[in-house]
């Protein structure tokens, strides 16, 4: 035994030439036998401070580093007593710990536990025991750092009781009227985080529903209809408690989240169309995000760019009208540049029945916000369009979906894509870049889809009344 320890030692020592400091070596007492000690100084910290064992620092012996019991002990909080008859020490801090000299084994609250290593006497007065052993028994977590000789104790992160895990019952889902609907269910209340991941292989949606245990056999729904591919569900982390939907699509498509009154039902719901199949055959509406390319439009807070919120929405308008049955145009689909006259030659030369121009306005003052739709007055100039009741609907579906301030309508004459077009145009206004708190807006994906979704909307509105001979898209 003597060998072996002296053999390590030396070996331990050419490990860690680098090492600085050997204050305790020469030869101490390991119960009651003479050993030689030469190994590098073991430190240890707790949370980051150094926790000094004074007289008594930790050895390594035979491989395995142990601690002085009642220092540490007593440092963090336990309550220790050495019965000098039996060579017991007892360790009290929430279970009773009981260690015996040269035994390799511990009680914890009477049971039997299996130490690496013995309890040990050294130098006739003090115990020490495995150092993870006890660290942990105390509730810390232990990291050794080798090559400094580091004993790096934490506090052990609380994780919230069990008790507050809800399990998740239910993964269904569900399709009527162009609507498919993805149902989770649970036995408390769902709450959750989401998020998007795009990547080359289209868009994912997650949800982690929080304290969450997933108790679902059926854990993959496949859909394959309206862009939608998937839908599986899983255990994403146990400590907390993480359950993980996934929504994988082609594209990013729009959807509403809804939850019943006692939220234990989370509902996503798709508007994928009653026929994704058959190909549309409704009025054609050009869609025209502002600027583009080498013209950025209004600069905003933070550096945002107007012509690419404008895209965002624009994109999101198509794939609304795509999957609502209209034929749509676009007059870009890239940050690339358009000419200003070729977005209404290009609706003018395909016939197009409506075209929407997406903007954000900008001014000197942050204070300045809201939503405008602009239009060409109608008769202006012998225009013969009924521009303002296309605004109107617009207009109204708009701030029915969005509750920044409402700037009404605003005639326009000298606009470009207002003056040159031949149908019914707006340009929107969406909110201002160099507003703080639109611009949050502006640049969040939800508050872009309603923004679509209220256009959408009032198109739907536009053309339905239109068909019922409500209005009209001329003046009289
Ligand atoms: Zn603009």
């Amino acid at each position: 035994m003597r060998k072996a320890v002296a053999i390590l030692s030396i070996l331990l020592f050419i490990l860690a030439l680098h090492a600085t400091s050997y204050a305790y070596s020469g030869n101490i007492v390991v119960d009651g036998k003479v050993v030689n000690y030469n190994v590098p100084d073991i430190t240890i910290t707790i949370d980051g401070n150094k926790f000094d064992t004074g007289n008594n620092p930790p050895l390594i012996l035979d491989g395995n580093t142990i601690v002085p019991l009642r220092s540490i002990g007593q440092g963090l909080g336990a309550s220790v007593n050495w019965d000098g008859s039996t060579q017991t020490i007892t360790v009290t801090k929430g279970k009773v710990f009981k260690f015996f000299i040269g035994k390799n084994y511990a009680t914890v609250d009477g049971n039997k536990v299996q130490l690496p290593a013995p309890a040990r006497l050294i130098n006739n007065n003090t115990s020490y025991v495995p150092m993870r052993f006890l660290f942990e028994s105390l509730g810390y977590d232990v990291k050794w750092i080798g090559d400094k000789y580091l004993i790096q104790v934490t506090s052990k992160v609380t994780v919230p009781p069990t008790s507050s895990n809800v399990n998740i019952t239910d993964f269904s889902s569900s399709y009527a009227n162009g609507k498919y609907t993805i149902t989770v269910k649970a036995d408390g209340p769902l709450t959750y985080k989401q998020g998007t991941i795009n990547d080359s292989s289209g868009v994912r949606l997650y949800f982690d529903f929080s304290n969450a245990i997933n108790a679902v056999t059926n854990k993959q729904i496949s859909i394959n209809q309206g862009g939608l591919n998937m839908a599986y569900i899983g255990q994403n982390q146990l400590q907390p408690a993480i359950t993980r939907l996934v929504v994988s699509m082609t594209t990013s498509l729009p959807y509403t989240i809804t939850q019943s009154q006692d939220k234990k039902e989370f509902d996503i719901s798709f508007n994928i169309g009653n026929n994704s199949s058959s190909s549309n055959n409704g009025p054609l509406i050009y869609i025209d995000p502002g600027h583009g390319g080498s013209d950025p439009g209004a600069i905003g807070v933070g550096g945002i760019h107007e012509a690419n919120i404008a895209l965002a929405i624009g994109l999101k308008l198509k794939t609304l009208l795509d999957n609502g049955g209209f034929r749509t145009m676009i007059s870009r689909t890239t940050d690339t540049y358009v000419g200003l006259y070729d977005r209404p030659d290009q609706a003018n030369n395909a016939g197009a029945d409506a075209f929407v121009s997406i903007h954000c306005d900008a001014f000197d003052s942050p204070s300045a916000n809201g939503t405008t739709v602009l239009y060409y007055p109608n008769g202006y100039n012998g225009d013969t369009r009924d521009e303002k009741t296309f605004a109107q609907i617009i207009h109204d579906n708009l701030m029915k979906e969005i509750n920044t301030t409402d700037r009404g309508l605003s005639e326009r004459p000298k606009l470009v894509v207002l003056n040159q077009t031949k149908m019914v145009a707006v340009l929107v206004e969406t909110g201002f870049v160099t507003s703080p708190t639109d611009a949050q807006l502006l640049t969040d994906d939800n508050f872009q889809w309603k923004i679509a979704q209220g256009i959408y909307n009032g198109l739907v509105q536009y053309f339905t009344e239109l068909k019922n001979g409500t209005i009209k898209s001329t003046i009289s």
